[in-house]
């Protein structure tokens, strides 16, 4: 990735030297051979390294012709990278922990940090920041490590499809551990295909020398005949998930029915609100100075007033209700758009009952 320093740029110019001061082979005191310049970014400002790469002096010596560089340019960037891993991760934790959008990093790194970085460097920084993770994650010693406590393993397997016509994204799932093991796009759902990752996963069940105790998976055909197949005897489990999933689909179905159904009998809110406006202000134009009122009579204008709001806020809340479209099948909004109409026919119902009784007569 090459990058365009403004001139003005001030560097911390760092050196890095060899670790190793003697020739392995023949223990030569080793001399610096070549200089390799290096501009970074890192959080703490711009970085100017410079590694001394250094070789065997000796002619004869076979290692003569190797050049050794010094390790901790790498535990600063890896090659041809321009930023330095304390910024690749920076990155990586806000785009992955903290959900940023891309443009968000752009922003954050421009303002506080005075990197001014395309969005093209900031996903190719990020896919980079995604490997290495992947890399740690699948590192033998650290998964045996994480499964020093665990007896036996419960493994999952589902098929993701990022966008529709795209590849499907197979992941198998480790859940003790709560740890992806493999994952693999692949084109079709094919059982051959997908037996490849659950060789994979058998692998390294057998690595850690744990036994697989349970499958969980969807109905799948590729998934029911594989783990038959190279997991003999493990019970497989059908996803609950997909099950309520399936279930779901024809209550809310019923439930959006129900909705237009609702939707249609509630109708002439907009035609009560116009009617109670144009009385409002027909009641206002009555009300100007040139036509003052009797303190009487402006009670009554008053009590109109408060009727009108009352109607208008019955109105507000009947259309909330119409318009409420959130939860899913196991809240349907149906459901609750019914309630809530019942609500408000028994609330109007009160009122027309203490008018009947005389209570609320303002005439
Ligand atoms: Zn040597």
């Amino acid at each position: 990735m090459s990058y365009r320093w403004p001139e003005d740029t001030l560097f911390t110019r760092l050196e890095c030297n060899v670790e190793e001061q003697w020739c392995r082979t023949c223990g030569c005191k080793l001399t610096v051979c070549d200089h390799r310049h290096r501009r970074l970014f890192t959080l703490h400002g711009p970085l100017h390294v410079v590694c001394k790469l250094a070789h065997c002096p000796a002619r004869v010596c076979p290692a003569h012709t190797r050049t050794i560089s010094p390790e901790a340019e790498t535990a600063l960037a890896m090659p041809w990278w321009v930023l330095g891993w304390d910024v690749v991760c920076w990155l990586g934790h806000r785009r992955f922990a903290r959900h940023w959008s891309v443009g968000q990093i752009r922003a954050e790194l421009a303002d506080t940090y005075q990197m001014r970085l395309s969005d093209d460097a900031i996903e190719r920084s990020i896919s980079r920041y995604q490997r290495m993770l992947a890399a740690r994650q699948h590192d033998p010693q650290r998964l045996a490590a994480a499964y020093t406590d665990v007896e036996t393993v419960m493994l999952a397997i589902d098929g993701l499809q990022p966008e529709k016509g795209h590849a499907t994204l197979y992941v198998v799932r480790e859940l003790e551990g709560k740890r992806v093991w493999c994952a693999e796009a692949l084109l079709s759902s094919a059982t051959v295909e997908v037996e490849g990752l659950l060789v994979q996963a058998r692998a390294w069940a057998e690595r850690l020398g744990k036994p697989v105790r349970l499958w969980i998976s969807d109905k799948q055909e590729a998934f029911v005949r594989g783990i038959a197949a190279a997991f003999p005897g493990v019970p497989h489990r059908y996803c609950a998930n997909h099950f309520l999933r399936d279930v779901a689909k024809p209550v809310l179905e019923a439930d959006s029915h129900a909705k237009v159904r609702m939707r249609r009998t509630i109708r002439g809110l907009r035609t009560i609100e116009r009617e109670v406006l144009a009385a409002r202000r027909t009641s206002e134009q009555s009300q100007r100075p040139e036509s003052p009122l009797e303190a009487p009579q402006c009670a009554v204008v008053q009590a109109d007033e408060d009727a009108q709001d009352v109607v208008l806020d019955y109105c507000a809340a009947v259309r909330g209700i119409l318009n409420d479209d959130q939860g899913g099948p196991l809240h349907p909004p149906g459901l609750r758009m019914a309630e809530a109409l019942g609500d408000v026919h028994a609330s109007l119902q009160r009122n027309l009952e203490a008018q009947k009784g005389g209570l609320l007569t303002p005439v």
